[in-house]
């Protein structure tokens, strides 16, 4: 339908439109700047619903009434013209919290694997010699002893290894998965994997049902202890 401003709002104003006009009308006046104007504030308007305020019937006036509480409902310009912009704020801050979402992921590592890089760090770790290692050395690092842990809820065996100057490697066992880590690099055969997880490098393999973890502070150490027990090879 096609509008035309001053008519329409004194038609509308007056209650002489029928009955789809005037529902086409008040939907069009809000998207139609200048028919609002026209309804809103035209002088024609204003006189011919002061006027109509004392020969209109009353549910007239009742409509005109809630025509004047609509208007100062929506009041002004500024608040209609502010909901695309909202919208767009929305759409924006949902970006965000997706970013974010994102980034977080990659920095929180599952709980298992931080207690593991925890473990590495840890000075007191008591050990037993029972039971005994994969292996006896790894390069140059000489199994220490033995201690049964819980990394978060999963059952390990951790072999404690060290060389002659103090540095230290964990080999962990158990028979229940770890989770990989995120941003976890994938090594040969799958699902293996190398990653650094709370400034320890971990390198995790899975073989004949048991899942091996190893943690040094340096890649080259559980890359080579990855080989040395046959877990992992090259390339
Ligand atoms: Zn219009």
């Amino acid at each position: 339908m096609r509008h035309d401003p001053e008519r329409d709002a004194a038609a509308y104003l007056a209650g002489e439109l029928g009955a789809l006009r005037r529902l086409w009308f008040e939907r069009h006046m809000l998207d139609c700047r200048d028919c609002w104007a026209e309804a809103t504030t035209a002088r024609q308007g204003r006189i011919l619903a002061e006027s109509l305020r004392v020969v209109a019937p009353p549910s007239m006036r009742e409509r005109i009434r809630a025509t004047a509480d609509l208007t100062a409902d929506l009041a002004t310009e500024p608040e209609r013209r502010r909901w695309p912009y909202l919208l767009l704020a929305g759409a924006v801050a949902m970006l965000i919290a997706v970013a974010l979402t994102m980034a977080l992921r990659l920095m929180t590592q599952p709980a298992p694997l931080l207690a593991a890089a925890e473990l590495q760090r840890a000075d007191a770790l008591t050990v037993h010699q029972e039971p005994g290692p994969p292996s006896m050395r790894i390069g140059a690092y000489t199994w220490q002893g033995t201690a049964q842990e819980r990394l978060d809820e999963i059952p390990a065996t951790v072999y404690a290894y060290a060389t002659p100057d103090g540095r230290r490697m964990l080999l962990i066992t158990s028979t229940r998965p770890f989770p990989r880590a995120a941003g976890a690099r994938d090594l040969k055969p799958a699902p293996s994997w190398l990653a650094e997880v709370d400034d320890a490098s971990l390198l995790c393999a899975d073989k004949d049902g048991t899942s091996w973890l190893a943690v040094a502070a340096d890649e080259a150490t559980v890359l080579s202890a990855g080989q040395a027990l046959g877990l992992t090879r090259q390339g």
